[in-house]
């Protein structure tokens, strides 16, 4: 959206929060439907988070891993890795997901080139992904509006991948084998990959879930021609789909994992970066020959971010909120879907677990449109009921509520939709 629209319509403006809800300047109450764009994934102003931050702030306020390091970030690389299984052997700390890309960025090249003297390595991504707004995330998302006028070539390549939406689930196992015959030929025109990046389930593509058995041949390739998986879990990380993470679903393990926006729940910022010990063990040795990561952040590993990230753990944990977006997750689904059988401005329902999109009929025209398209329009509408949703194109509306949704939560959600769809039929 225009900021001039941004401005001329009355912008949202969040007074405070409580639990699922976010208050106006006018004290009206707003279901969170969007975890504050996947941030809040535990909800708002969380006691138990809070207090535990505010111990902190006594104890230890600040400290830079440059010069040392802290018990909080340590506490947390291990309970992370805990929670892989110890499939990751080390953690590298950022402030935000877009760090966290630009961080693996740099660990595929450099590994790559210690690996197999080839500097300068490509990275292959899937078309429509979003892996951030910094540089190199931009251009290795690759979307043609967000890279018009600065645009390098920074060897970034995008493959377009068979999307649920466009192909039926008969399908998709045979554009699977397409897709994977075509990114082969790729890697073999291209010796100097050093990377294949993907998320499990697309936020800023309609919630769009790759399919399985194409990240699992994804894995093949990448072993068969020793290149690294990265795979994006900052939207999809700390329970959203329904397991801790979305590849825990899967057969197979990425190389490298990236986090972000649920690690500390919205209440500070921070990401990270995991990776298997042969990424980390290609970096030591003596430093004079070269031997290191030379990268991090004046506030990677930040004591108050790491403490709110356990807060947030524990939270979870405690309240079982990872099997809670697994059960909740399929009954928010089916509710939708059965919902949408009512309006014929609707197409589908996309997504996993407690990331789910309502996609419209593109094109689709309904009474008070104007310049925007159908979903910027029902989410306005939406908030005057009530409930945030995020509008990710004209045709799309992202619901991800907290991870402690309740039955009642879902009836509220579907409830008001169906109310607000009911206007423009
Ligand atoms: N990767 C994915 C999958 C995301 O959804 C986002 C943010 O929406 C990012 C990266 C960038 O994270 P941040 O906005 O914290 O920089």
């Amino acid at each position: 959206m225009q900021m001039q629209e941004y401005i001329k319509n009355k912008p949202l403006i969040i007074q405070r929060s409580e639990g699922k809800y976010l208050f106006d300047d006018k004290n009206h109450a707003i279901y969170d439907g969007v975890s504050s764009l996947l941030n809040a994934s535990y909800g708002h102003n969380i006691e138990q988070i809070i207090s535990s931050m505010k111990e902190q702030l006594d104890i230890l306020d600040n400290n830079s891993l440059f010069l040392s390091t802290n018990e909080q970030s340590v506490l947390l690389a291990k309970k992370i890795i805990e929670l892989t299984n110890g499939h990751f052997s080390n953690v590298f700390f950022t402030n935000s997901g877009s760090e966290a890309t630009e961080t693996a960025l740099k660990i595929a090249r450099k590994y790559t080139f210690r690996k197999k003297g080839i500097g300068n390595g490509k990275v292959i991504a899937l078309r429509n992904s979003y892996h951030g707004s910094t540089m190199c995330a931009t251009l290795l998302s690759g979307n043609e509006h967000d890279i018009q006028g600065i645009s390098f070539d920074a060897g970034f390549i995008q493959v377009p991948f068979p999307e649920p939406l466009y192909y039926s689930s008969d399908e998709i196992e045979e554009k699977v084998d397409e897709h994977i015959l075509e990114l082969r030929e790729m890697v073999i025109r291209n010796p100097d990959v050093s990377a294949i990046i993907t998320e499990i389930v697309q936020l800023s593509n309609k919630a769009s879930v790759v399919p399985s058995s194409f990240l699992e041949k994804i894995r093949s390739l990448c072993n068969e021609f020793e290149i690294l998986w990265i795979v994006d879990e900052i939207a999809t990380g700390f329970g959203r789909t329904g397991s801790y993470f979305a590849y825990q679903s899967l057969d197979v393990d990425p190389d490298i994992l990236l986090l972000g926006k649920a690690i500390s729940g919205g209440y500070v910022p921070l990401g990270a970066v995991c990776v298997i010990r042969p990424i980390y063990d290609a970096f030591i040795g003596k430093v004079q020959e070269g031997n290191e990561l030379a990268h991090g952040f004046t506030t990677s590993g930040h004591p108050l971010a790491c403490n709110a990230s356990l807060a947030c753990i524990r939270f979870l944990e405690e309240n079982n909120l990872v099997e809670n977006a697994n059960e909740k997750g399929h009954i928010l689904f089916e509710s939708l879907n059965k919902l949408i059988q009512n309006y014929d401005f609707v197409l589908t329902i996309s997504g996993k677990g407690l990331l789910l999109s309502i996609i419209f009929k593109p094109g689709i025209k309904v009474p008070m449109m104007r310049e925007w398209g159908i979903a910027h329009l029902i989410s306005k509408r939406l908030i005057h009921y009530g409930l945030l949703l995020y509008p990710d194109s004209d045709d799309s509306l992202i619901i991800a509520p907290p991870l402690t949704i309740t039955d009642e939560d879902i009836h509220f959600i579907t409830d008001t939709l169906s109310e607000v769809f009911s206007l423009f039929s």
